[in-house]
């Protein structure tokens, strides 16, 4: 059977790719696989001042990375291209004229400065502001004497009277009064269509089944849906997921930490975690799993089964998730995410032998949260980045501490205990007798004077990565720390 379904993900390459709209992104893109449909990228770049081709590119790369993989688009083309809103502005114009010739829109000259007088009127008197139709009947001759001053009108629609009804998938049925509504501009004075005008256009010829977009456009459907039935068109079907919300309820925004996609990037979050994230944001899969993968998103996802209810954004659940698939991550994987991480850390792991660092990697495992907290914690195991936390110096300063780690610089200077990995038990059990110190009374000195930190991953894990010399340099140290 040949699918129909096509769904767009339409983002404006004016700023980075917000979570929000990734999330947007996400649920397009799992509605068309699970539906063995088509998801198409097209790219809103009517506002020529703001777009810019590398805020475009930047999103196309954080979706790729996301694991959103286009069928259409401005990249890879496609039946319906070009799939850029600028390459398209003949079409608009065509259709433009079509509705003017029809009467359905006219040419308006009202001056931004009326238009805010008519607006701030209407505030005033507790009104929605809304076009009061003042070109609505302007005479050949008006419109000529106008045009002769240089002026360049921008185009309106013509909003009839009636109800504008329509079913959306996640709100069910919705009604609103086209009273409510001002003849809204479809053509702006440059000649650049406006978005609904566009969109409509667009949604109709790339043959969009449906649209998935956020509750922020609620309030454009029922204009978009007077232009489709102007054209004799039929509508697509529309499903408006609400928006995420901060933890204090107000729309999720840079105040609440970081929301573009590539910051959670440059930290170290996984593509793996950042999708399950945002598809628990409003979606709840029926077998209640916290954890899963595209595929298993894909085979479960129903549009229809988001919440109408806002999500709110909780970097916690986030973080769990991530370290979840950092520990999932196979060692050899995880170390060549962790060597990016590295590198900008500027220490430098290209002399460092592979196997050690895979064995590193490992053990980190456990301890990583994000992965550029692996500074922090692989700095332990490079001369030049270790130091000892305050934490640290103060458990050093303990005369108890510092009596068992005498004994054990001594035992280490003298004849080293097995300090292999299959020697790793026998080690630091060798070391509590002959040292006379059980667990925690060891361990907690032993660890703040070779990692120069209270936390981190397993102790026996870590002595043989560091290597016998290393130890015995950083047990001097410590004992040196005043
Ligand atoms: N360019 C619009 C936006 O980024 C697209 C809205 C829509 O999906 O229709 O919000």
């Amino acid at each position: 059977m040949i699918s129909t379904i096509r769904v767009r993900f339409a983002p404006a390459p004016t700023g980075l790719l917000h979570i929000g709209n990734a999330r947007t992104a996400l649920f397009n893109f799992l509605f068309a696989k699970h539906h063995q449909g088509t998801f198409v990228l097209r790219i809103e770049d009517t506002d020529l001042e703001r777009s810019t081709d590398s805020s475009m590119d930047q999103i196309m790369e954080d979706l790729r990375w996301l694991g959103m993989i286009w069928d259409e688009g401005p990249d890879l083309g496609g039946p319906y291209g070009p799939y850029r809103q600028s390459q398209r502005l003949s079409i608009y114009r065509q259709l433009a004229d079509q509705l003017f010739q029809e009467g359905k829109s006219y040419k308006c000259f009202c001056s931004e400065e009326r238009l805010e007088r008519l607006r701030k009127e209407q505030l005033s008197k507790g009104k929605m502001p809304r076009y009061d139709g003042r070109c609505r009947s302007l005479s050949q001759e008006e419109i000529a004497k106008m045009e002769s001053t240089g002026l360049h009108p921008v185009f309106r629609f013509r909003v009839g009277r009636g109800p504008i009804l329509f079913e959306d998938l996640i709100h069910g049925k919705m009604s609103f009064d086209s009273a409510g509504i001002g003849d809204f501009i479809i053509v702006r004075s440059d000649g650049m269509a406006a978005y609904n005008f566009a969109c409509v256009m667009d949604d109709h010829l790339m043959q969009i089944s449906h649209v998935i977009r956020g509750e922020d456009h609620l309030s454009n459907t029922p204009r978009q849906i007077l232009l489709y039935q102007a054209l004799s068109w039929s509508p697509p079907t529309f499903a408006h997921h609400p928006l995420i919300l901060g933890p204090d309820r107000s729309p999720l925004s840079k105040r609440h930490g970081a929301t573009a996609v590539s910051q959670y990037r440059e930290e170290g979050f996984l593509p793996e975690a950042l999708q399950n994230y945002l598809v628990l944001l409003g979606w709840t899969p029926p077998s209640g799993e916290e954890t899963l993968s595209l595929k298993k998103m894909v085979e479960d996802f129903s549009i229809q089964a988001v919440s109408r209810s806002a999500p709110i954004y909780n970097r916690k659940k986030l973080e769990w998730l991530n370290s979840f698939y950092i520990r999932e991550k196979p060692a050899a994987q995880l170390t060549e995410m962790l060597i990016s991480h590295l590198r900008k850390a500027s220490i430098q792991v290209d002399q460092v032998d592979r196997q050690w660092l895979d064995q590193v990697s490992e053990i980190l495992k456990e301890n990583l949260t994000v992965l550029s907290q692996v500074e922090e914690y692989l700095g332990l195991f490079f001369d030049d980045k270790f130091y000892f936390e305050e934490k640290a110096k103060t458990l050093l300063q303990e005369a108890d501490h510092r009596e068992t780690l005498r004994s054990v610089l001594n035992i280490l200077s003298e004849d080293s205990p097995a300090l292999s990995q299959e020697g790793q038990d026998s080690f630091l059990t060798q070391l509590e007798k002959r040292v006379n110190r059980k667990g925690k009374e060891l361990y907690a000195p032993l660890r703040a004077a070779v990692t120069g930190k209270t936390k981190g991953p397993e102790l026996v894990k870590t002595l043989p990565l560091l290597g016998r010399e290393r130890m015995i340099k950083r047990l001097k140290m410590a004992l040196e720390l005043s």
